[in-house]
């Protein structure tokens, strides 16, 4: 099996499967008894390793269920902790912001979206010098891979006073990422973009202006998110992310083989990740095919990739980022999203592209029918 589908979730790391069934047994970290004690050190551990490879302040960490939660608060958050009623917002966030953004408008918000060009990065950023409750903008997009101005972002938004919410959910564990040194007020990881496990998020936010809660409690973790949290998958997030932080692969060198090759074996080939781009993002597209018959002819072959476009129940639609990038919706439905990750080789390129000329051949084939 070929797996190309890093971006949705990259399996476990052992270091961190280990450090989940080491610490599996451990009980409620806010119970005061010595069993509640000692669960607690785990997790200040976890969250102390967490802050020093994100250039936090531990108790800047607030670790949530999701990535998508973890956005959910730093918007929401954000807006609901402002006397002040305007968000601004790229076009190509991921639904867990987008949603956010959207939702807040059908309530009222002022909504002010900025523009994005074909390249697939955020242009003119003159919308973040007007203060507002909240400004967002995502690190790296998650469908092209492209690295978005989220410095000079914070630079503009924090000189009027607009607090900033970064979702990094890919970015973290892929590129340097120093939470102090940007300047956001919050920013959302998830673990198992970087081999830690699914279902678990972490927000850094700082002391002040902190987010409001979206979900009401216990008042577990400063009161942000409430909930027991899971001291197990905490203490394998920070075991998976300082082992994606300290190593060294050939994920940049496959994925721009992989990019060539394609380009090289396929006409009127359209790729859409251009840099600045994370190391393992492969957009393409191809005019002419459906996404859906790529995946499945590449799928028989052992081969596994996600579409570029959205899919939700099963059925394809024009990708809300492809849009905003100005492409058609006849390139649209053909792309594909491709990512490359730690556990693939130079065979794994080599088997895709000698794959990819009949499968894109018989994609068309079928589209045209
Ligand atoms: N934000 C981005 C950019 C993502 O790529 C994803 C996951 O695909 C999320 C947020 C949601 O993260 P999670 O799957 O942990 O809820």
């Amino acid at each position: 099996m070929v797996y190309f589908d890093h971006a949705a979730t990259t399996p476990m790391r052992q270091s961190a499967i280990d450090a989940w069934v080491e610490h599996a047994g451990a009980l409620n970290a806010g119970s005061q008894h010595a069993a509640g004690r000692k669960a607690n050190a785990v997790l200040a551990d976890a969250r102390e390793r967490i802050a020093g490879a994100l250039g936090a302040d531990p108790v800047e960490v607030v670790f949530t269920g999701s990535g998508t939660e973890a956005n959910n608060i730093g918007v929401r958050g954000l807006f609901d902790a402002s006397e002040l009623d305007r968000v601004v917002a790229t076009p190509i966030e991921h639904p867990a912001v987008l949603e956010v953004v959207k939702s807040l408008g059908q309530t009222g918000a002022d909504v002010e979206w900025l523009p994005v060009g074909r390249d697939g990065h955020a242009k003119d950023l003159s919308a973040l010098d007007t203060p507002a409750a909240v400004a967002t903008m995502m690190w790296a997009n998650n469908e092209t891979g492209a690295i978005q101005p989220v410095g000079e972002a914070i630079e503009r938004a924090t000189a009027v006073g607009t607090p900033v919410h970064v979702d990094a959910v890919q970015a973290v564990g892929h590129v340097p990422v120093d939470f102090h040194a940007l300047g956001a007020t919050t920013l959302a990881a998830s673990a198992h973009k970087f081999g830690g496990p699914r279902g678990t998020g972490i927000l850094l936010a700082k002391r002040s202006p902190a987010p409001k809660p979206v979900i009401l409690g216990g008042g577990q973790e400063r009161g942000i998110r409430s909930g027991t949290v899971d001291v197990a998958s905490a203490a394998a997030t920070a075991v998976a992310l300082e082992e994606a932080i300290a190593e060294h692969t050939e994920i940049e060198r496959l994925r721009d083989a992989l990019i060539e090759g394609v380009r090289q074996r396929v006409d009127g080939v359209v790729v859409a990740t251009q840099e600045p781009a994370l190391p393992g993002h492969a957009h393409f597209m191809f005019p002419g095919a459906n996404a859906d018959a790529l995946i499945m002819l590449l799928d028989v072959q052992g081969i596994s990739v996600s579409a570029g476009s959205a899919c939700a129940s099963g059925v394809l639609r024009m990708s809300h980022v492809l849009e905003a990038m100005g492409y058609s919706e006849r390139e649209a439905m053909g792309a594909l999203r491709v990512t490359v990750g730690r556990t693939n080789t130079a065979q794994d390129v080599e088997a895709f592209l000698n794959a990819i000329p009949d499968v894109v051949e018989r994609a068309r084939a079928a589209g045209a029918l």
